[in-house]
């Protein structure tokens, strides 16, 4: 279709910074473009390392606690592949980035979608998760600052993470792409910091969103060595390695300053309140997203019903694409994600758009 506003883009609306790119230009004039060890060349894993305990309070061993993935959803398929047996369950607070369920599937595994409490901004239903655990379960999956809902955990709701984990013996899945979206004061708690609980740990990040570097392909896990290991097996027949120039790359942007990111992150804080003002003043119902960059509303009554629909039926009419809400799973149904990682004008008169539809 022409004449499309996007909102239902997942990523930065920015390209990779230029020490990036001329960093990626170089090692591939370098003739760094062979194949890397399958987890990673050791330099990043140790630049990985450097920034995991610089920023997220964790200690990793970048020879046998890292794996390099192309991408954090290649991260996501290797961890589910590797610790799910086929009929084994994945505890998934919903509504979910839905890879977490589709890697589960791949790997021959079962979804336990518990939905999230959306009254208290979709913070994690962590009775009814315990309810929903049989025996089969072995994985449970925290998403923060979540897709799709923005919502960002506090310590006290990893706390509770870890007692289930603990309890029922599963590993913590923790998914910290969006870390560095975050907004009026809101902290990013990393559910791997925890000495007493890194046996049961994976922590999933990667550079496409910091970095705008969403077609790189560059990811990383972190957790216990044993877990690790096993998906640096996997790798090895699945993406064999990260692109390799890309990875020589991720080493300078990870010792290169953050202040780049400060200037987007307040584009960010504006058009999150642009969205916020628009939907408070049409009277959509809606949590404030604390982090990363979409919101998750309640559609207005009367179009609650057909959510599924929603979306298709804007795009036809108004040409504004939204991504609809069961598509993130149980908890979704009624509501549409909105991106608003798109230039601002672009944005205002998407929202215009909305406006006219739903009147
Ligand atoms: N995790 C979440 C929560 C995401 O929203 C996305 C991208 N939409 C990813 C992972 C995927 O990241 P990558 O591009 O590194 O595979």
């Amino acid at each position: 279709m022409r004449g499309v506003i996007n909102l239902g883009i997942g990523e930065p609306d920015f390209d990779a910074p230029s020490f990036v790119a001329s960093a990626a230009e170089k090692a591939i004039k370098a003739g760094l473009g062979k194949y890397t060890p399958n987890a990673g060349v050791l330099e990043l894993r140790e630049e990985i390392a450097k920034k995991l305990k610089r920023e997220n309070g964790m200690i990793v061993d970048p020879r046998r606690e890292l794996i390099v993935t192309s991408g954090a959803t290649q991260a996501i398929f290797a961890v589910m592949s590797c610790l799910l047996n086929p009929g084994d369950e994945v505890l998934l607070p919903t509504p979910a980035f839905p890879a977490y369920r589709y890697c589960t599937y791949l790997a021959g595994g079962v979804c336990l979608d518990v939905p999230t409490i959306e009254s208290a901004g979709f913070a994690p239903d962590f009775e009814a998760m315990e309810k929903a655990c049989t025996p089969r379960t072995r994985v449970m999956v925290i998403n923060s600052p979540c897709n799709p809902t923005g919502s960002v955990l506090e310590k006290k709701h990893i706390e509770k993470a870890y007692e289930l984990a603990a309890s029922r013996d599963l590993v913590l899945v923790t998914d910290e792409i969006y870390e560095k979206f975050l907004y009026d004061g809101a902290v990013h708690f990393s559910a791997g910091s925890a000495e007493e609980f890194r046996d049961r740990v994976v922590t999933i990040n990667g550079f496409a969103k910091t970095y705008g570097m969403t077609g790189w392909r560059l990811g990383y896990a972190a957790g216990p060595s044993e877990i690790i290991s096993s998906m640096i097996r996997f790798n090895m027949y699945n993406a064999v390695c990260a692109t390799s120039f890309v990875q020589y790359a991720g080493i300078v942007a990870l010792k290169h300053s953050l202040a780049f990111f400060k200037p987007i992150l307040s584009r960010y804080q504006r058009k999150r309140k642009i969205v916020c003002d628009f939907l408070s003043r049409n009277g959509w119902e809606y949590q404030e997203p604390l982090g990363a960059f979409y919101i998750f509303p309640k559609l207005p009554e009367g179009f609650r019903k057909d959510s599924a629909n929603f979306p298709r039926k804007l795009l036809e009419s108004k040409r504004v694409a939204t991504i609809p809400g069961p598509s993130f799973g149980v908890g979704g149904e009624g509501h549409i994600r909105i991106s608003y990682s798109l230039d601002e004008s672009q944005l205002e008169k998407a929202l215009a758009r909305i406006e006219q539809f739903t009147k």
